[in-house]
C-alpha cells in the first residue's frame, strides 16, 4: 500500500468542464479544440431519455454537422465498437463525442482506436500496450455516477465469442475534455442510480486499499467515499436532487480518477467474470461481491478499512471496530437501495468454478490487499450466494 517514501507518477490529461447546465459549453469546447465533423456514440436508453436531443440541438444551433450511432450495447460488444467505427469512417467523422454511461464512453473510446489504427476488430487491442496510436478528438459527456470512464483510461468490452470482458487500456484513450454536467443524470432510473453507486464507491474502496495504491489516489478516493456515502440514498430515493446527484457525479469522477492512478481488486475481478458471463449490470455485480471481499481482506488492512469507516461518518474505537464498521455499512447501503441479491439473478452455480478461474487470472487479483486464489474465490461465491443480509 502507498507509502510516502514510495516513487509514483500521475498524470490526468483529459480537462474537466463540471457544473448543473454545463452542457452548453460543447460547441465552443469543439471549436476550440478543432472537432469539424463529430460520431456520437451513445444508446436507446439515452435517446429515449431524451439526453441526444440536448446534444443535437447545439450542435445543430452551431452548425456543426454529426453522425449518430446508438447501438451501444450494456456490457457493450465486440460488434458495436464495429459497427461504430464503420459509421464514422463512412461518414469521415474527425471526432468522438461519448454521450451516456460507462457502457457508451467505453464503446466509444475503443471506435476511437479501431479509427486511429484503421482496423476493425478490438481484440487485437486488448491488454495495456497494443493500442499505440493516439485516438480523434475525444469528448466525453457521462450521464450516470458511477464508472468514472470519462475520466479513465480503459474501455471494458465484451468478446461476444467466449463472453469475456477484456479491458482496452492506454492513456491515449483519454478523453481531451469531460463535460459533466449533474443535470444530464437526473434521468437515471433508481435502480441504475443504485448499480452504478455502488460501482462507484467499490472504485474507491479498492483504489484506497489496492496494493499499488499512491497518495493521491488514496486522497482522492477518500472523498469519493465520503461524497458517495453521504448521498446515494438521497439520490436514489428522490432522483430529481440536485446536490445529490452532483455528490454522486463528483463522488464517481473522483473515484474514477483513483482507481485509474491506483488500481480495481478482487471484487472487480469477479464483477466482471460473472458479468460477462451473464450481461449482468456492472455495479450490480460489484455490490453482490464487495462486502464478501471486504470481509476476506479486511486483516491484512485494518487501519485503510477504518479510513474508510471514517469518511463514512461511522464511529468507532479501535481499527478493527472501524474495519468491521466499513463492512457492515455496505451491507446497509446495498440493502437501502435495494441492489439485489446474488441468488436472484439466475446465476447456475455450477459456473462457479468457471467465474473463480477467470476471476483469479485477471491482472487486478494482484492488486487485492490479500492475495487471492481460485478456492478464495470459490469461497468468496459461495458466501455471497448464501448472504442472509438482504433478505
Ligand atoms: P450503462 O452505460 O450500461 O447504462 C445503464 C443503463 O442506464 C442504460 O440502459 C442506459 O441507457 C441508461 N442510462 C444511462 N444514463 C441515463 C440517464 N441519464 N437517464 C436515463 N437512462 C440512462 O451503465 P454504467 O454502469 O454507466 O456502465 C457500465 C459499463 O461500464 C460496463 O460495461 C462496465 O464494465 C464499464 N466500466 C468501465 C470502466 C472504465 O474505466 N472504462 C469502469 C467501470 C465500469
Amino acid at each position: 500500500m502507498s507509502s510516502i517514501t514510495t516513487p509514483f507518477f500521475f498524470e490526468l490529461p483529459t480537462k474537466i468542464e463540471y457544473g448543473p447546465g454545463c452542457l452548453k459549453t460543447l460547441p465552443a469546447h469543439l471549436a476550440k479544440l478543432g472537432g469539424k465533423k463529430p460520431i456520437i456514440i451513445t444508446d436507446k436508453g439515452i435517446v429515449g431519455a431524451g439526453l441526444l436531443t440536448k446534444v443535437t440541438d447545439l450542435l445543430d444551433a452551431a452548425g456543426v454537422p454529426y453522425i449518430v450511432y446508438d447501438g451501444t450495447e450494456p456490457n457493450p460488444k465486440d460488434t458495436n465498437v464495429r459497427d461504430g467505427a464503420a459509421m464514422a469512417r463512412e461518414f469521415g467523422a474527425d471526432c468522438l463525442i461519448a454521450l451516456g454511461g460507462g457502457s457508451s464512453i467505453d464503446c466509444a473510446k475503443s471506435v476511437g482506436v479501431l479509427m486511429a489504427h484503421n482496423a476493425d476488430d478490438i481484440k487485437k487491442y486488448e491488454g495495456k500496450t497494443a493500442a499505440t496510436e493516439p485516438l480523434p478528438l475525444f469528448i466525453t459527456i457521462p450521464t450516470t455516477s458511477g464508472t468514472g470512464s470519462e475520466l479513465t483510461f480503459s474501455s471494458v468490452i465484451t468478446d461476444t465469442k467466449s463472453k469475456y470482458k477484456m479491458t482496452v487500456k492506454s492513456p491515449y484513450t483519454a478523453a481531451a475534455i469531460a463535460i459533466c454536467d449533474p443535470e444530464l443524470t437526473l434521468s437515471v432510473p433508481a435502480s441504475v442510480t443504485a448499480s452504478t453507486g455502488v460501482d462507484a464507491l467499490t472504485h474507491a474502496i479498492e483504489a484506497y486499499t489496492a496494493t499499488c495504491s499512491e497518495p493521491i489516489s488514496d486522497a482522492v478516493a477518500l472523498h469519493a467515499v465520503r461524497l458517495i456515502s453521504s448521498s446515494l440514498r438521497d439520490a436514489f430515493n428522490n432522483g430529481s436532487d440536485l446536490e445529490a446527484r452532483s455528490k454522486m457525479l463528483m463522488g464517481s469522477m473522483l473515484a474514477g480518477i483513483a482507481f485509474s492512478h491506483s488500481d480495481v481488486a478482487s471484487v472487480h475481478c469477479v464483477a466482471e467474470s460473472l458479468g460477462g458471463l451473464y450481461d449482468l449490470p456492472h455495479g450490480t455485480c460489484n455490490a453482490i461481491f464487495l462486502p464478501y471481499v471486504m470481509e476476506y481482506s479486511s486483516a491484512y488492512c485494518l487501519e485503510r478499512y477504518a479510513d474508510i469507516a471514517k469518511a463514512m461518518g461511522l464511529k468507532f474505537e479501535t481499527v478493527q471496530e472501524g474495519a468491521r464498521a466499513a463492512v457492515e455499512e455496505v451491507k446497509r447501503l446495498c440493502k437501502d437501495v435495494k441492489l439485489p441479491a446474488f441468488k436472484e439473478l439466475g446465476v447456475d452455480k455450477a459456473d462457479f468454478e468457471k467465474i473463480a478461474e477467470m476471476s483469479a487470472v485477471n491482472i487486478s487479483t494482484e492488486s487485492n490487499p490479500r492475495p487471492m486464489s481460485k478456492e478464495d474465490y470459490m469461497n468468496v461465491l459461495n458466501a455471497a450466494y448464501d448472504e442472509v443480509f438482504r433478505q
